[in-house]
């Protein structure tokens, strides 16, 4: 079981950043307002990520370690329509198998704090108010081989702050920090809007080159911003596509927005955007890849066409 859970890790946990990303899924599935990440040398010394969500009631937290076992899901049927980011029950388990791991909790109502070391087993009381820490030290202890894979600690940690920058464009109504060997290095504050977490994120001057999208076709819903054309910012490294909240990479998604800028970007540049799809949860397939970035839609053709259109539309608009 410890080998399944192993190879399992290898295909949800490529670097520190993978288990940010899971760590952060998690707190935003338990209703967390503020989340707090925090590392050292780049993540694989430790990961932390602390939370003002639910919590988990002491009985329960063995349970959040074991393989496949989730509080998310009840039913196959559920599969197709998975409202939240994790799902699979694996995350804990996996991370477990290659690192350190100790589940810090305190669920709401509940008159202390527990924790959890996920090595010994050894369950003790302990202090915090409402909501959950997970820490992880030493990732891939176990496996030297796979550490050896792992770039320079600035390489590590900016792959890190990119998991938590796709969460931050996502969920404005969430504050996030991210403390890297004691010193704050990001800090997106609970947004009142969307536009403001993404002038947070990318700077003041983005709104202002960008333009807003918000557009209908059948039952897809395409909504977000996109920058326009001229803006010397165009980078391509600044590309977010969300799908029903969830951060996807998606070839339909990317080649729908190149057709719409190819006209007036004559495929000089990348263009900036962070858009978000909402789409029928039955019409598109999350459950691809153990990471779940990648997505397949079951009718490829008309996603293509409402992000087409909802960036055209945006593009032809008279600028406000
Ligand atoms: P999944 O997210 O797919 O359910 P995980 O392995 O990531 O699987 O987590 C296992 C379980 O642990 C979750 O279903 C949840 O019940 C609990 N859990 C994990 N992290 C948190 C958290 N930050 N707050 C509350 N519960 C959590
Ligand atoms: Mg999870």
């Amino acid at each position: 079981d410890e080998l399944i859970s192993q190879i399992a890790a290898g295909e949800v946990v490529e670097r520190p950043a993978s288990v940010v990303r899971e760590l952060v899924d998690n707190a935003l599935d338990a209703g967390a307002n503020q989340i707090t990440v925090r590392l050292a040398a780049g993540g694989v010394r430790l990961i932390a990520v602390e939370d003002d969500g639910g919590g988990i009631p002491r009985d329960e937290l063995p349970l959040a370690l074991r393989r496949h076992a989730t509080s998310k899901i009840a039913s196959l049927a559920e599969l197709e329509s998975v409202g939240t980011m994790g799902f699979r029950g694996e995350a804990l388990a996996s991370i477990a198998s290659i690192a350190e791991l100790s589940l810090l909790s305190r669920h709401g109502g509940a008159d202390s704090a527990w924790q959890l070391d996920a090595r010994t087993g050894e369950l003790r009381p302990a202090a915090r108010s409402q909501g959950t820490t997970v820490e992880v030290r030493e990732l891939f202890f176990a496996t030297p081989a796979r550490r050896k894979f792992l770039k320079t600690d600035a390489t590590e940690l900016a792959h890190c702050i990119e998991a938590v920058r796709r969460h931050a464009l996502a969920r404005p109504d969430v504050g996030f920090a991210i403390w890297h060997e004691g010193r704050l290095v990001e800090q997106w504050r609970i947004a009142d809007t969307p536009a403001q977490r993404l002038s947070d994120v990318f700077g003041e001057d983005f709104i202002g080159q960008s333009v807003q999208v918000d557009h209908d076709e059948g039952a897809l819903h395409v909504r977000g911003h996109a920058g326009v054309p001229d803006a010397a910012r165009s980078r391509g490294d600044q590309q977010f596509f969300y799908v029903n909240g969830r951060f996807v990479r998606d070839k339909v998604l990317l080649h729908a927005v190149r057709a719409a800028y190819e006209d007036v970007l004559h495929g000089q540049r990348q263009p900036v955007f962070v858009l978000h799809l909402q789409i029928d949860p039955t019409r598109v397939d999350v459950n691809v890849h153990p990471t779940k970035i990648e997505v397949r839609f079951r009718d490829g053709r008309e996603v293509h066409s409402a992000v087409r259109h909802a960036i055209e539309n945006a593009l032809a608009a008279p600028r406000a």
